[in-house]
Parts: structure tokens; C-alpha cells; sequence
């Protein structure tokens, strides 16, 4: 194999989905929907089907359909007339976006700044370009064990931040809300970001692929682009499978300035060429339907309920966790739960962080499923996750509460 994908290791996905699968565990883990997109969407995706056209390659920047839906949904949003020709593109998920920005901007030995804990496929994107990450902590107080936090108690230091920029760092990966925190990046915070990324040059990639999820008191979600001059340095990541519970669906879009949304474009026209079309025309139709209806604000509300259903056995189980201001997972600290010291664990967990093996314990003995979030961690990081474990809440209400009833054996 390629030195690129030869060290890779399993990740947590295979590992802990297929788990959850053959334990017949409540799966709480991966972070996808066990219910239907919204009727409208999978209703316009069959009849795309039908569509003659709409079954072949679609236009490579996207589907133009798609392209407008998204100027006219994102304009409001990010306080300009967005060009549906030159300021979008369409791409095969939120994660191939990412890639191809990668791949359209990093020469060999370029540095990219994460922050820690990160959506772990940030790092295989940038290294498999060629770029090499580098990490900057978000922390929590140091109060965090004892006691319910929220997540925007989680805190950058923009002194640390300003001391990992190098002559080589061209980017910096930020993301709003945060998996697997839940943070929602206030406008100072944006700011300070930003202007860090104006001094030195750098281009911005905001992944904000849970946007339409942030919860009271919050009323407007603030994106980077949107603050003083960022936009011309700024790609703005979505994502159709967040925004209309299609996962698996696969339709992203990246929205910036001609001048970096074309070198994107460039990379990602030689990797998929075009995306999936019927899935496109069907996120289409999501998005035109929001223009006047209220679903994204329906969805904040059941996500609200979905939360509740979570934090509230938390509360009663008295282990502290992180309140998310947005996105659909909570972190818990699960320092207060006991593994049976005769409890055997398989051999693949034996070169990983201690939360696997909790969240291991949790999905085969008390049959929820759990993510270990140590792998959002550089390695010699992984003790700082040890204690944690992150839970989806983007079920239905009926599989929460089941989840709920055996959570509530550690009593
Ligand atoms: N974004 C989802 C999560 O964090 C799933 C990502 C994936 O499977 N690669 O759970």
C-alpha cells in the first residue's frame, strides 16, 4: 500500500457501529438518524427517479436546480447576493468538500490547524494531500468533572493559537457547531479567529455542517464568513444529510469566494466528477420548501425534546457532561461508572484510548451504544478523552427512551 493509507488503523465508525449492530445495542454512537427525511425530500427524490435526465451526470459544479435553491437559502444567511455560478459547489458530502479544498490548496508539507478534539477524517483528508495537521486544544474549565457544563464553557486560547502558526500554515479548519462538543463559536471568538487567520495569511475552512441545529437561547448562528473582511478568505462547509436526515445520502456544498471555491472545484472534478444527481434534485426541493416553511425550526424543536430525553437521565444518574449549544451529541464524563474488573475485553481495543473500552462495556453489557471520543485526539492526547463518551441524539424519541431505561442500570 501507499505510505498515504498504509499506517491507517480501523477507525471508530467500524468498530463501534458494527459492534452495536451484532450486540443488538441501542445505537447511540455514529451519528445518523434512525428516521425518514422529511416527506417532501424522499418524495422528490423518488420522482427524480423518474426523471429521464436527472438519473445521468449532473453539471460537475452541481445541479443548477441545487445551486439556486442554495444562493437563495444561504443568501439571507450570509448577508449577500450569492452567486449560484461561481460562489457554490455541490459535492459528493460534506466530507468530499473537504477533501477537495484540501486537495485544491495544500502543497507537500503545508500545515493546517485543528483544533483538538477534531472530526477525526480532517486529519487522513489533510495528510492524504499532503499537508500536515497541527493541533491546537480546545479546553474545558477545569472544573468540568464535577459538574454540568455548557459547551461554551470549552474554550480556544488565541495565544496558543497565534503560537502554532508557522511559515507554512495555509489553513485553519474551524468547526461550528462542534462535533463532538456541541460549541457554538460566539462572534468575539470568530473574530479573534479570524484576525489571526488575516495576519498570517490563511484561508479559512469553516465545516459548519450542523447550522441549522443550535438551540436557545441562541436565535442566529454566526459564521465567520459573515464577520469584517473573512468571507474573502473563507469556504463554508454544509451538508443535505444533516440539514434533511439523509446521512447517507451524500450531497454537501461548500460556499465562498470564486477565487478559492474554483481551485476546490478543480480537485474535486478530477476525484467524483459530479454528484449523485436525484439526491441533489430531492435536497433541492428541502431547501425550497424552507424558504416558506418552518422545518428547520420544527427540527430545532424536536432536537430540543430529543436533548431533554438524554441530559435529563444524565442529571439523574449525576454524571457531569457538556450541554451542547448545537449539533446532536452530548459528551459525558463517565469517570463515576464502574467496569467490572473481571469484564474481558477483545484484543482490538488494547492500543486504543480507556474510553473505548468503557464505551465497549457500555454497548455490550448495558446495551447502549456509545462513541469513544479519544478518537478526536492526536495519540499522545487520548488521556484527556479517557473519561469521556459521546451520545447521538438524533433518534427517535421511542429508541431515546429505551435507551434511557437501560442507561438507567448504572444507577
Ligand atoms: N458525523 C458523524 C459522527 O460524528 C458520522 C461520521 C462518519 O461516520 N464518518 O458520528
Amino acid at each position: 500500500p501507499a505510505d498515504r493509507v498504509s499506517h491507517f488503523s480501523r477507525d471508530v465508525w467500524s468498530i463501534f457501529t458494527p459492534l452495536a449492530m451484532e450486540t443488538k445495542a441501542i445505537n447511540l454512537g455514529q451519528g445518523f438518524m434512525n428516521f425518514a427525511p422529511p416527506a417532501i425530500v424522499q418524495n422528490a427524490a423518488k420522482e427524480a427517479l423518474e426523471v429521464v435526465e436527472a438519473n445521468q451526470y449532473s453539471h460537475p459544479r452541481g445541479r443548477p436546480r441545487l445551486r439556486n435553491a442554495l444562493a437563495a437559502s444561504y443568501s439571507e444567511q450570509f448577508d449577500r447576493k450569492l452567486d449560484p455560478e461561481t460562489e457554490i459547489l455541490v459535492t459528493a458530502g460534506a466530507n468530499e468538500g473537504m477533501f477537495a479544498t484540501f486537495a485544491g490548496f495544500l502543497d507537500a508539507g503545508d500545515e493546517v490547524i485543528c483544533m483538538e478534539p477534531f472530526f477525526d477524517q480532517y486529519i487522513p483528508n489533510i495528510t492524504m494531500n499532503g499537508g500536515k495537521p497541527v493541533y491546537v486544544p480546545l479546553r474545558p474549565p477545569t472544573d468540568a468533572a464535577d459538574r454540568v457544563i455548557s459547551s461554551h464553557e470549552w474554550t480556544l486560547d488565541i495565544e496558543e493559537l497565534k503560537s502554532k502558526i508557522t511559515p507554512k500554515t495555509k489553513m485553519i479548519v474551524l468547526n461550528t457547531p462542534h462535533n463532538p462538543i456541541g460549541k457554538v463559536f460566539d462572534e468575539n471568538e470568530l473574530r479573534a479567529i479570524g484576525q489571526v487567520a488575516e495576519e498570517n495569511n490563511l484561508i479559512i475552512l469553516s465545516d459548519e455542517v450542523y447550522d441549522r441545529l443550535y438551540y436557545p437561547p441562541l436565535n442566529k448562528f454566526p459564521r465567520i464568513a459573515n464577520i469584517d473582511n473573512l468571507w474573502e478568505r473563507t469556504i463554508t462547509v454544509g451538508s443535505g444529510g444533516k440539514s434533511f436526515a439523509a446521512t447517507g445520502w451524500r450531497v454537501g456544498w461548500l460556499i465562498g469566494p470564486d477565487h478559492l471555491i474554483k481551485h476546490a472545484f478543480a480537485a474535486q472534478t478530477r476525484v467524483v466528477f459530479c454528484v449523485n444527481s436525484p439526491c441533489q434534485e430531492a435536497v433541492a426541493a428541502g431547501l425550497e420548501n424552507a424558504l416558506t416553511k418552518p422545518i428547520f425550526q420544527d427540527q430545532i424543536d424536536q432536537y430540543l425534546h430529543k436533548k431533554s430525553i438524554l441530559s435529563k437521565l444524565f442529571d439523574e444518574l449525576n454524571l457531569p457532561y457538556t450541554m451542547p449549544e448545537g449539533a446532536y451529541y452530548i459528551l459525558v464524563n463517565t469517570s463515576k461508572i464502574q467496569i467490572p474488573k473481571d469484564f474481558e475485553f477483545p484484543e482490538i481495543l488494547e492500543d486504543r484510548g480507556a474510553d473505548f473500552k468503557m464505551c465497549y462495556w457500555l454497548t455490550k453489557q448495558i446495551g447502549v451504544c456509545a462513541i469513544p471520543p479519544s478518537e478526536f485526539y492526536e495519540r499522545e492526547h487520548w488521556p484527556l478523552a479517557a473519561n469521556f463518551a459521546r451520545f447521538a441524539f438524533c433518534k427517535t424519541d421511542e429508541v431515546l427512551e429505551q435507551a434511557v431505561e437501560r442507561l438507567k442500570e448504572l444507577k
